[in-house]
């Protein structure tokens, strides 16, 4: 007998993705603060779309015609130009696959997304960290750690977990500073939580470079992480090459139906965008003043906030008490991040709650 099939040597090194929480050891439903889902749902034409989807009995249509016509009207692209994934995150992996291999690095900022590091290696790549700088993408380090193995360079913007924003200045200097055969990867989960006023330029870059793909996803502000719905725009070339590798019917019909009525809802995309804001901001205020606790917040433009815990309160026993709550955020020791949580913005009476009990866990810890 053989020991049976060996993966490739690239795979040992993978550590599968590890999603937020969602329930307590006991099994106790839990307020779930941990995955940046829209506490506000999704659009109410969404949902109702649901259940006019087309028979489960029939494949999807494979080029999510519609949807990326629609994609297209709205966001002033060319539909050729739009490809669908099954959520972002299939996009990424399939950037990484097509221009990166064995003996060839990915570049990204240290305390950036988790899923760029398996993206590397699932394509045999070695990934390669830049250091951050106040816990957001620092673009001359990331310039100053591309060599000649540099294949693809992924940035999200804005960030996660940290929730730091590069200025449409900076993702142009990074771009300008790149090799032209370098894929920059503008990843945007969260672009419709950003003010439209802070635009990044990236959907400009996309259009007009033929390097640069950005990836946009409908699990966050439009709040349909569970149908799996994404999508990236580039150069012709890039999203040929990777239309090639994605899945044949990788959007399924019901998915398709309901992003197409959640990109008509933009109401309540904006509704969502303010309400994380003023959440946000309120949420912040009352983090500032544990300031005298060592706790104090990264600047964000997401849905959710870095809390850094510096003082006698640690990341781990904020966490812990939180979630003895009832609340579920995202501790991230293995990023280095054990002095913080990434708490997404829930509703404000959630918001409160939680920003209560960290004063309280923080005076206790004195
Ligand atoms: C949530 C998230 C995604 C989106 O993932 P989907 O596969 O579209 O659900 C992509 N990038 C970042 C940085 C994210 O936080």
């Amino acid at each position: 007998m053989t020991s049976g099939p060996t993966p490739k040597p690239w795979i040992a090194g993978i550590h599968a993705y590890v999603p937020g929480k969602s329930a307590g050891a006991d099994g106790r439903p839990l307020v779930k603060l941990s995955a940046n889902e829209n506490p506000l749902g999704c659009s109410p034409a969404a949902l109702a779309a649901r259940s006019e989807a087309v028979h489960p009995s029939l494949y999807p249509d494979g080029d999510s015609t519609a949807l990326r016509e629609a994609l297209g009207a709205f966001h002033g692209i060319d539909p050729a130009r739009i490809i669908m994934g099954a959520g972002s995150g299939e996009l990424l992996y399939l950037a990484a696959s097509a221009y990166a291999g064995p003996g060839d690095e990915v570049l990204f900022s240290q305390y950036s997304f988790s899923l760029y590091d398996i993206v590397a290696r699932r394509s045999g790549a070695e990934p390669v960290e830049a250091p951050a700088r106040d816990y957001g993408t620092d673009v001359d380090a990331m310039l100053a750690a591309v060599t000649p193995r540099t294949r693809v360079v992924i940035v999200a913007n804005p960030n996660n977990p940290t929730g730091t924003y590069l200025p449409r200045a900076e993702i142009a200097r990074l771009h300008a500073g790149l090799p032209g055969d370098v894929l920059l990867v503008l990843d945007q989960a969260y672009a419709e939580y950003v003010d439209p006023a802070a635009d990044d330029g990236s959907l400009d870059l996309a259009a007009s470079q033929p390097n640069v793909l950005v990836t946009r996803t409908f699990s966050k502000a439009y709040g349909l992480a569970g149908e799996r719905v994404g999508w990236g725009t580039g150069a012709l070339a890039v999203v040929e090459v990777l239309n090639r590798l994605r899945g044949a019917f990788n959007v399924s019909n019901e998915a398709q139906a309901m992003a197409l009525k959640a990109l008509g809802d933009q109401d309540f995309v904006r509704h969502s965008r303010e309400h994380n804001s003023a959440v946000r901001a309120r949420f912040v205020a009352a983090m500032e003043a544990l300031g005298n606790h060592g706790i104090r917040t990264v600047p964000s433009e997401a849905n959710f906030v870095m809390v850094l815990c510096e003082g006698l309160l640690t990341g781990e026993a904020a966490y812990s008490g939180l979630a003895e709550a009832g609340y579920i955020t995202r501790w991230l020791p293995g990023q280095g991040l054990g002095h913080g949580l990434r708490i997404t913005i829930g509703t404000a009476e959630q918001m409160d709650a939680i920003a209560a009990l960290l004063r309280d866990l923080a005076e206790a810890a004195r």
